[in-house]
């Protein structure tokens, strides 16, 4: 308990059970050792009493990932800072008056989803109303140097940084903090950002997007009338409550778990890299400890709910029927339109539902896959002290809902939909998507738009089915969850929708009976004018 002793000499005991935490040097130890690479060797010393200076940091109002977040509060306090982690969703008020408050010398601000980019040029700009000085350093996986630059460094006059893995953090908060080196920094931050504008403003120049209208009459298409189409088994919503652990960790991809303690590299292989195989080696072992005790003890509750429904594609949307025909629920997607030198195909998912005008009876699906249980753990070790396994814990909860999602997409291709009844594929196979079919999720390049999970939630019930809810700018919550649709069509793929231009927006906007402007919100990141 030795973490709150800590906590409750900097905040007064009163304040003890406050859910901020401030995390200190000492709380760290245990995380220490698999962060050492990036703390600097002169202050490598955990217990040093002097502060390098106090970083607020909180992941933005809609946004729950907190990982990287985490992992860069706990860097950080390695390095003598002393860092205060409002935790997630938090709205700007509140960052911005604890900042205040507490004296923050630099304020960070992390998220995982796009909408999050959009609370971030909020920050920035009531920060400017406020009268902040404070530099501003953001981060979090939809984060990048260009948006930084282009859209967020613009609304604030102070170093706006764009913080790329947890490794970067402490000598760009050192040089941001050390009256020496600051001014010097901050010309080349800002140069730095004045470069990308530039070089953003040539390519946006150079971006060429092909009317929709065109770019539909270049669809990916097949012979329909032969194509290989199957009605599913079982058509509409199958809830599973607890999906065995033990089974859904033969699933498991461990790779990304690596990743998230900024070792890159490919399990196996990774356990035996010359130069980060022993840390590799560690942190597996230690995950595999609580990974069995996840498992033994039950700690983890796995719910997922799938839906199949008869399908047509109409344009560019899905239409979903029940039974007798009626029209359940519409999945929108979005077409290619920038102009390829090497391919004549403009690619929407919808090119994978046989069209309606074709006559075929084709079908498309949904799921939620969600781990119940990953904060309370987390939230034990944390109070404990023990950073390094309550992050351990969320790596392995957001490991729990990639397997779920791919236990019961196979389940789907072999029964529920029973198009592939006899796959056989070891877990290696699956890793690298050597099945039929896709199972694109809202947010990532084929399926950009995060407000198409409402469509999937009221489909499935999801927040029924599952106890997974949708932040006011769609994230899913809790964190270890994923969502997305099912696709079967032979030929179907993983595509990048990329820039899109005013006329397809508009039409989308009107499919989706959303306000222009919203839906430019929405979608600022595929805005290609
Ligand atoms: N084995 C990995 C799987 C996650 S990443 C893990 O355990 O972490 C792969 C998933 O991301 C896919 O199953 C799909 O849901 C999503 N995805 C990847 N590329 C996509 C794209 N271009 N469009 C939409 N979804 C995509």
């Amino acid at each position: 308990m030795d973490g709150m002793k800590v906590v409750g000499k900097l905040f007064g005991d009163g304040d003890m059970f406050l859910p901020q935490v401030v995390k200190s040097a000492r709380v760290m130890k245990r995380a220490v050792a698999h962060l050492l690479p990036f703390m600097e060797a002169e202050k490598a010393d955990a217990t040093a009493s002097s502060s390098a200076g106090k970083f607020l940091i909180a992941t933005v109002k809609g946004d729950v990932h907190d990982i990287g977040k985490n992992i860069v509060a706990v860097v950080l306090a390695c390095n003598n800072y002393e860092v205060k982690d409002l935790g997630v969703m938090v709205d700007c008020d509140t960052i911005l008056k604890e900042a205040q408050e507490w004296g923050a010398d630099i304020i960070g601000l992390s998220g995982l989803i796009t909408p999050s980019l959009d609370e971030m040029i909020s920050n920035a700009d009531e920060m400017t109303q406020r009268g902040f000085t404070q530099p501003l350093l953001v981060g979090g996986a939809t984060t990048s140097k260009a948006h930084t630059a282009i859209k967020i460094a613009p609304h604030y006059e102070q170093p706006v940084v764009r913080v790329g893995d947890a490794s970067l953090v402490t000598e760009i908060c050192n040089k941001l903090i050390n009256p020496k080196t600051r001014e010097a920094f901050a010309k080349e931050v800002e140069a730095d950002n004045v470069k990308q504008r530039e070089h953003f403003a040539l390519a946006n120049a150079k971006k060429d997007l092909m009317p929709i209208a065109e770019a539909r009459s270049k669809r990916y298409t097949c012979d329909w009338a032969t194509a290989d189409l199957k009605i599913p088994n079982k058509t509409g919503v199958t809830v599973s409550d607890h999906v065995p652990l033990d089974q859904l960790a033969e699933y498991f991809d461990f790779s990304p778990l690596f990743w998230t303690w900024e070792l890159k590299g490919v399990y196996p292989k990774i356990l035996t890299h010359k130069k980060y195989g022993e840390q590799a080696t560690t942190i597996y072992k230690d995950a595999k400890i609580l990974l069995d005790q996840i498992i033994q003890e039950k700690r983890f509750r796995a719910r997922s709910a799938i839906g199949l429904w008869p399908a047509n594609a109409l344009g560019d949307d899905i239409e979903l029927y029940d039974p007798k025909g009626d029209i359940l629920g519409v999945f929108h997607t979005l077409r290619q339109q920038k102009r390829k030198a090497s391919s004549s195909v403009y690619y929407a998912p919808a090119d994978f539902v046989a069209p309606k005008e074709t006559g075929r009876h084709d079908a498309c699906g949904a799921f939620v896959c969600c781990i119940e249980g990953v904060d309370t753990l987390a939230d034990e070790f944390e109070t404990n002290g023990d950073d390094y396994n309550s992050i351990m814990v969320k790596a392995i909860g957001d490991r729990f809902a990639e397997a779920l999602a791919e236990y019961t997409h196979q389940k789907v291709r072999k029964e529920h939909w029973g198009y592939a009844a006899d796959e056989a594929l070891s877990n290696d196979d699956l890793i690298k998507e050597k099945y039929r079919g896709i199972r694109p999720a809202s947010g990532y390049p084929a399926t950009p738009d995060h407000t198409e999970k409402q469509v999937i939630w009221d489909l499935l019930e999801a927040e029924k089915n599952t106890g997974a809810t949708l932040t006011e700018n769609f994230a899913m919550n809790p964190g270890s969850c994923v969502s997305g649709l099912y696709f079967a069509h032979p030929n179907a793929k993983y595509t990048v929708v990329g820039p899109i231009a005013e006329d397809q927006m508009e039409d989308y906007a009107k499919r989706k009976d959303l306000d222009l402007k919203e839906c430019e919100r929405w979608l600022a990141p595929n805005r290609g004018y």
